[in-house]
């Protein structure tokens, strides 16, 4: 029996709304998707909690022993400023100002972004498809949209045809939204619109001269709309039905709803079984994001060096504190509570590096009871995560663990109340849990006396240098150490100490 039989995952579906059964459209194999980053800034603490919540889920189906292809594109064109059809595109403005090549920015910005998730052990897809190398397909996808009468092309640009489409099929399925009420508020279509309906949204657009970031097609030049281009790379992956799709909840309208729309539109099918949306992070309450100024890169985080900071913290601190929230709940920022994450990840990445050096003699005159407290422990631990991927709950869990396995190493006698058997099975659920299933790997903590003897070297040689009137290099050492957050201080008769900034 597969872990996936005896442990079989029930997920909230934002299609039906509610908690379901997941069953694979192929057994045993899982198709997911997932809208990853425009990669045309730094990726922020928002953006990276998202990624977190699917890389949880990736890692949790492989750990019950279904075959995963993960599929997480790279938005490197037609993402536009203000999310809607008109405006500059993120990637081409962001090139303007800097004065590089759209492709320059690209680089610059994927490659932060893997640096990233590297950081934070969130491991890569199986295929990261990007946006402009599939212009082919979506310009494939406009035609034949066009060809089925949902869409339709004014002055070089095609725009998709939601009222048509919602005479045969529902738009507003995913979010809620109402057609009608959608198509009477907001801003009036003027008479430079092109669209028929405000509600239409850009499959193609028309590149204006100034527009560096273009492709030949059959209405001329242009580039692709936001929307088509994660139908293209998810269909063409994972088929025209497939069993999973993913995104932040700020994603579930337009986009998905959009998308839903155009494949369901261009190939008779609902393209997608499940839909998950991972709920945001928040600063005071608000959606972290880097246009209402509260946004935290990674980098900042790990240093402190950001003035609502008191101090750095370690990136496996920072996943420790997002995994404390189910990936439904908005989740807040603050000091606080990263200082208590950090209380909270020492003790199970201490009780990690102890269970590892535990071993059972063997010949135990197990205790019932015992035991059958600790199978119940791990069987809390599948029962939590099947249950829509509960971090918090396998947390808790994790920590009664945590406290036994304390208990152990300071009475290893306790160790022959239970028998090889569990407590092997124990050990091994404790280590794969949290290596594997949460990824949280134990995190070399700085060594203190290795520290301090490394700065009373540099303050013996800078008093040397002193001494021999080398005032130059006296302050570089100086200088460079405060730069690490190392601020020494000269004393009378050339004594000197030292403080750790924090
Ligand atoms: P973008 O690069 O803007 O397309 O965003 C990449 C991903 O980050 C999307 O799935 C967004 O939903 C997600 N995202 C943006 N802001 C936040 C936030 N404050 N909390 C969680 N996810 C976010
Ligand atoms: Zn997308």
């Amino acid at each position: 029996m597969k872990l996936y039989q005896k442990y079989p995952i029930q997920l909230s579906n934002s299609l039906s709304g509610v908690k379901e059964p997941f069953e694979p459209i192929t057994p045993g194999f899982v198709g997911m998707y997932v809208c990853g980053p425009t990669v045309y800034n730094n990726v922020h603490l928002g953006n990276t909690r998202t990624f977190l919540t699917f890389d949880i889920i990736s890692r949790y189906f492989r750990f019950l022993g279904y075959k995963v292809r993960y599929v997480r594109n790279i938005t490197d064109v037609g993402h536009l400023v203000g999310d809607v059809d008109e405006g500059e595109d993120k990637i081409g403005k962001k090139a303007r100002l800097e004065q590089l090549e759209p492709m320059e920015i690209v680089k610059r910005y994927t490659e932060d972004f893997h640096t990233v998730m590297r950081q934070f052990n969130i491991l890569p897809p199986s295929i990261e498809p990007s946006a402009t190398g599939h212009i082919v397909e979506q310009i494939n996808i406009t035609k034949k949209l066009i060809d089925l009468g949902l869409a339709y092309e004014v002055n070089g640009s095609v725009y998709f045809d939601v009222k048509k489409y919602n005479q045969s099929h529902h738009y507003g399925i995913l979010s809620g939204r109402n057609i009608e009420e959608l198509m009477e508020s907001g801003r009036e279509l003027d008479s430079q619109d092109e669209k028929r309906e405000k509600i239409d949204f850009a499959l193609w657009k028309k590149a204006s001269p100034e527009h560096i970031m273009r492709w030949p097609s059959p209405w001329g030049d242009g580039f692709p709309g936001w929307h088509i281009e994660c139908t293209v790379m998810s269909t063409k992956y994972l088929g025209e039905t497939f069993d999973l799709h993913g995104g932040g909840m700020d994603l579930k309208f337009p986009h998905h709803e959009c998308e839903i729309a155009q494949a369901t539109g261009a190939n008779g099918k609902t393209p997608v079984k499940y839909w998950i949306h991972s709920n945001m992070l928040t600063v005071n309450g608000q959606k972290m994001s880097k246009s209402l100024g509260n946004s935290f890169l990674p980098a900042e985080l790990f240093t402190g060096n950001h003035p609502m900071l008191q101090k750095g913290y370690s990136p496996m601190t920072v996943r420790f504190f997002m995994l404390q929230s189910h990936y439904s709940s908005t989740l807040d920022f603050s000091n606080e509570a990263l200082n208590a994450a950090e209380k909270g990840y020492k003790k199970l990445s201490n009780a990690l590096s102890l269970v590892k050096t535990l071993t059972h003699a063997g010949g135990a005159s197990a205790n019932a009871d015992t035991e059958k407290k600790l199978l119940q422990l791990i069987d809390e631990c599948y029962q939590n995560m099947s249950d829509d991927f509960n971090t918090a709950k396998t947390l808790a869990v994790l920590f009664e663990m945590a406290s036994q396995i304390n208990t152990w190493a300071g009475q290893k006698e306790m160790l022959s109340e239970v028998s090889t058997d569990v407590f092997e099975k124990f050990k091994i659920t404790y280590i794969a849990f949290m290596e594997e299933a949460l990824g949280l790997k134990e995190e070399k903590s700085v060594n203190n006396d290795l520290l301090e003897g490394t700065i009373n070297v540099l303050i013996g040689l800078r008093k040397r240098v002193r001494t021999d009137r080398n005032f130059a290099l006296s302050d570089k050492i100086r200088d460079d150490l405060k730069a690490i957050g190392i601020q020494l201080k000269d004393g009378k008769d050339g004594e000197m100490s030292y403080e750790i900034e924090s």
